[in-house]
């Protein structure tokens, strides 16, 4: 069934499989949470700049509502597809419960590749594809947000129609939203800011700190790895190495990490970065350094079977979701690597998401320092909390990340019960 096919699906199923045997969770808690609650597919026809019109598919997939309304991204890629959104929506579920959002799990996504079409294509499809599947969203049942291929303007738009067609201005359909129509401060950082704490919180685990030896790599130097990079790198780290598609670029003194996000602003791109020092080389070339803290920040199954053996790294961040498949994840831990699991590593900008949502719902603003001190805290109750569920069942952190959340989600759907009953 198209639903239920891709790896990325297969990978959610049997993280949430192997959680679930390892604390002998209940089955028939685990049999609901396979499935989607409900999967959404809408056609978006658009008019073309040349006047022709094309139509794009669509999804928006809802996996389990139980703690809260659905949370999830937005995602524009041409690889976008039912199963895969299925699974990432399943992530979120668990992303949420392990951080103790009061919010569900849930994605979406069209596939098109946006770099193809004009600014007004883009504003087209987006507020086509919020018309589309606007009646299974709101502020109280699905608050989408930006993924791959979206971002504030996204958002903008999405708000903006929602808006229309309710009459009123909504600050809680969507996060992710530019600060003046309702966004927070220190949203646009901090998935990449999440990433940075969890790395010291795994430094101070091991009773180690990050200073001028401390080397990262950053495979996907987008919205998750520059904020990331920035923290890291003001904390005295070495980042050798950062790539988008084109290319990746390597120093082995350290590149100059502002440098390089102003020269991104401007072109878009690493191509064509040229300084004393700096060397080109593949992003493949990039995974297999051999550093202190790989950070896997741009898409998922970037680490797999095929490249695993050449992983070098000491510790692994999973910034973006699912970026190292399951064979990846039991080999690197056998090896003794360190991976920070993506429902955590990554789940700082759904917690400045949530964050948004309150202040959105309650029309009052917090200060900066105010979000990034609770973002911290959060992070590191749950990074503590998914520690006592590896050492209580021995087990390695990603499947630990599962077990934490999933004894969260097991409790409320028990106590809300199987309806009619
Ligand atoms: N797309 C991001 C994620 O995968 C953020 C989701 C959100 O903020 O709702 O976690």
């Amino acid at each position: 069934m198209a639903l239920y096919h891709s790896p990325l699906y297969l990978d959610a199923l049997s993280q949430l499989e192997s959680a679930a045997a390892a604390m002998s969770a209940d089955p028939n808690i685990v049999e609901r949470l396979k499935y989607p609650k409900r999967a959404i597919q809408v056609s978006i026809p658009i008019r073309l700049d040349d006047g022709s019109v094309k139509t794009f598919e669509g999804y928006r997939v809802q996996h389990n509502m139980t703690l809260g309304p659905g949370k999830g991204g937005i995602r524009f890629h041409p690889h976008v597809d039912l199963s895969e959104t299925t699974a990432l929506a399943m992530l979120m579920t668990f992303k949420c419960a392990l951080v103790g959002l009061p919010l569900g799990g849930a994605k979406g996504g069209v596939k098109v590749n946006p770099n193809d079409l004009s600014r007004q294509e883009l504003q087209a499809l987006t507020r086509r594809y919020a018309m589309e599947i606007g009646p299974f969203v709101g502020p109280d049942k699905d608050i989408p947000a930006p993924d791959i291929g979206t971002d504030r303007q996204t958002m903008a738009w999405f708000m903006d129609t929602y808006s229309q067609i309710h009459g009123y201005a909504s600050h809680g359909v969507v996060t992710g939203k530019p600060i003046s129509v309702g966004g927070s401060l220190g949203r646009e950082a901090a998935t990449g800011k999440g990433v940075a704490y969890c790395i010291n919180f795994a430094y101070d685990k091991m009773d180690k700190q990050i200073d001028h030896k401390t080397t990262v790599a950053i495979h996907g130097f987008g919205k998750v790895g520059m904020p990331a990079a920035v923290d890291l790198a003001e904390q005295g780290a070495k980042i050798v190495a950062v790539s988008d598609y084109t290319c990746a670029l390597y120093q082995e003194e350290g590149l100059n990490v502002l440098d390089i996000i102003e020269f991104v602003k401007e072109r878009n791109n690493l191509d064509q970065y040229e300084r004393a020092g700096v060397k080109k080389i593949t992003n493949e070339e990039l995974l297999q350094l051999e550093v202190d803290v790989l950070i896997p920040a741009a898409i998922d199954s970037v680490i797999t079977d095929k490249n695993m053996k050449n992983v070098r790294a000491k510790m692994i961040a999973e910034g973006a979701n699912g970026p190292l498949t399951k064979e990846a994840v039991s080999y690197l831990t056998n090896q003794g690597v360190f991976i920070i699991p993506d429902i955590l590593c990554n789940a700082g900008g759904v917690i400045v998401s949530y964050f948004e949502w309150v202040q959105g719902l309650a029309h009052f603003f917090w200060d900066e320092d105010q979000i990034n001190k609770t973002l911290h805290r959060i992070l590191k109750n749950a990074f503590d909390e998914v520690v006592v569920k590896a050492d209580h069942y021995d087990i390695d952190m990603k499947k630990a990340a599962m077990c934490a959340a999933l004894a969260k989600l097991e409790a409320a759907m028990k106590l809300r019960g199987l309806f009619p009953g």
